[in-house]
C-alpha cells in the first residue's frame, strides 16, 4: 500500500525560518521539470533540505510486509549488494573505510562474510523476493565486486528476479577477468546491468594507481576495451572521480577529466566532494584525516559552473544524506555530488520508522544501515550465521 511521506517533518528540516524555505520548495518540482538554473535554496541547504513529500525523486513512502511485519520505506530506495569481497585497492579516502568509522567502529570490526555459498545465495533470493512490492532500484558494490567469485551467480539472481535499474561500482581491476566461461564485462552485460559506474581518479594512468594504491591499474587499452564492450552491451558506462587538492581540483582540472571521458567514448562522468564522516568519526581516523587535509568543496566549483557558458543546468536531486546537481558538457552528463554520512542518522532520528535505503551485507543479511549490526531486517533462515557485532 502507497501512502505520502509525513509533512510533519518539514519543522524539523527547517527549524530556522520555514516559511522562506518553504517557498523555495515549493519550486522544486516545478524546477524538476523545466529548469532554467538551480535553485540557490536548495544548493545551499544540499541534504538538510530533504523531505520526502516535497523535494525527494519518489514523493512517498510504500507500506508492505516484510517477512510477516509491516514496514514503511521511502518509495525510490536503493538495494546496494555489499560484496564480501575485500578491494585490491587502498584509496586512502575509502568509503568503505568511512561508512564504518562514521558510526565509531572500524571495517575490520564489522565485516563478516558468510562463507556458505548455498545459505548466502538462499538469503540473497529471499530478500529479491521480499522486496518484490516495494522494486527497488540494485546497486552492487564492495569492497571489489568485480573480483568477486560470487557476481555471476549474483547477476543472474537480479536478472531472474527481474530487479530495476541494476548498477555496479568497480574500480575495474577484474572486468576483463575469466569466470564462469565469460569475461566479468560481458556478465554485466548480459545479464542486463544499467550503468557500470568506474572509479577513476585521474585520467594519468600512473597518477590514478597511485591515488587509488592500486598495484593491478587498467591500462589505458584495457580502459578502452571494457568501454567498448559495455556500450556494444548496452550498459552505459560512467567515470567517477574524487576531487583532491593537487589533482582534480577546480573547473579547469575538471574540463581536462572531461575531455579523457570523451576521447574514452563516455558521456557520464560524476565528480564527488569527499565525503564528510559525520561527528561520530574518531578525530584519529586516518581516512577523516586525509579528507580534512585533501578535500576539495563542491560548491565555488558550482558557482564558477552556474556562469560558465560551456555548462547547461539539468536538474538538482535532494536525496536524505547526498546532494546531486546534473550538468551537461557538450554530450557529457556531468553530475556533482556532496554527501554527509552524518546525516544518515539525523534524517532515521527525524524520520522514525521509514526505511530510507537497504543493504544486503556479505553476511547475508538485510539491514536498512551500512552497519551489519544496525538496522537488522531479515531474513532469519535455519542455518544462517549469526549477525556481528
Ligand atoms: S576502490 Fe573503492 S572500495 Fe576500493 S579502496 Fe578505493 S574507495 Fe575503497
Amino acid at each position: 500500500m502507497d501512502m505520502n511521506g509525513n509533512r510533519g517533518q518539514e519543522k524539523n528540516l527547517h527549524p530556522g525560518s520555514p516559511g522562506r524555505h518553504i517557498s523555495a520548495f515549493s519550486r522544486v518540482r516545478k524546477a524538476q521539470i523545466a529548469p532554467p538554473a538551480p535553485d540557490p535554496a536548495l544548493r545551499r541547504l544540499k541534504f538538510r533540505a530533504f523531505d520526502i513529500a516535497r523535494t525527494s525523486t519518489a514523493g512517498r513512502t510504500v507500506r508492505f510486509p516484510l517477512w510477516g511485519r509491516p514496514v514503511t520505506a521511502y518509495g525510490n530506495a536503493n538495494l546496494s549488494i555489499y560484496s564480501g569481497q575485500a578491494c585490491n585497492a587502498k584509496c586512502p579516502f575509502c568509503v568503505e573505510d568511512l561508512r564504518p568509522a562514521s558510526r565509531g567502529t572500524s571495517l575490520a570490526c564489522q565485516k563478516t562474510v558468510e562463507g556458505d555459498d548455498e545459505v548466502y545465495f538462499g538469503a540473497l533470493k529471499e530478500v529479491l523476493r521480499a522486496l518484490r512490492p516495494l522494486n527497488p532500484s540494485v546497486s552492487i558494490t564492495g569492497g571489489e565486486p568485480s573480483l568477486d567469485p560470487r557476481l555471476p551467480r549474483t547477476l543472474r539472481a537480479l536478472e531472474a528476479h527481474r530487479m530495476r535499474k541494476r548498477t555496479i561500482t568497480t574500480n575495474g581491476s577484474g572486468l576483463l577477468d575469466v569466470r564462469e566461461g565469460r569475461p566479468v564485462i560481458d556478465w554485466l552485460t548480459s545479464t542486463g546491468i544499467r550503468h557500470l559506474n568506474l572509479s577513476r581518479a585521474h585520467p594519468d594512468p600512473a597518477r590514478n594507481g597511485r591515488l587509488m594504491g592500486l598495484e593491478r591499474n587498467l591500462t589505458p587499452d584495457d580502459l578502452v576495451r571494457i568501454l567498448r564492450r559495455a556500450s556494444a552491451g548496452g550498459t552505459r558506462a560512467r567515470l567517477s572521480c574524487v576531487l583532491l587538492k593537487g589533482e582534480t581540483d577546480c573547473l579547469g582540472g575538471i574540463i581536462e577529466y572531461l575531455a579523457f571521458a570523451e576521447a574514452m567514448g563516455v558521456d557520464n562522468v560524476v565528480f564527488r566532494q569527499l565525503m564528510h564522516p559525520g561527528p561520530g568519526a574518531p578525530a584519529n581516523d586516518p581516512v577523516l584525516g586525509f579528507s580534512e587535509s585533501n578535500a576539495v568543496k563542491l560548491d565555488p566549483v558550482l558557482e564558477q559552473m552556474t556562469v560558465d557558458p560551456r555548462f547547461t543546468f539539468i536538474k538538482q536531486v535532494v536525496g536524505y544524506y547526498y546532494y546531486v546537481e546534473v550538468w551537461k558538457y557538450r554530450s557529457i552528463d556531468v553530475v556533482f555530488e556532496e554527501a554527509d554520512l552524518g546525516r544518515i542518522e539525523l534524517t532515521r532520528r527525524m524520520m522514525p520508522g521509514i526505511i530510507q535505503e537497504l543493504v544486503f551485507h556479505p553476511n547475508a543479511r538485510l539491514t536498512s544501515t551500512w552497519q551489519p549490526w544496525d538496522g537488522v531486517l531479515g531474513p532469519f533462515l535455519e542455518n544462517s550465521v549469526s549477525v556481528s557485532g
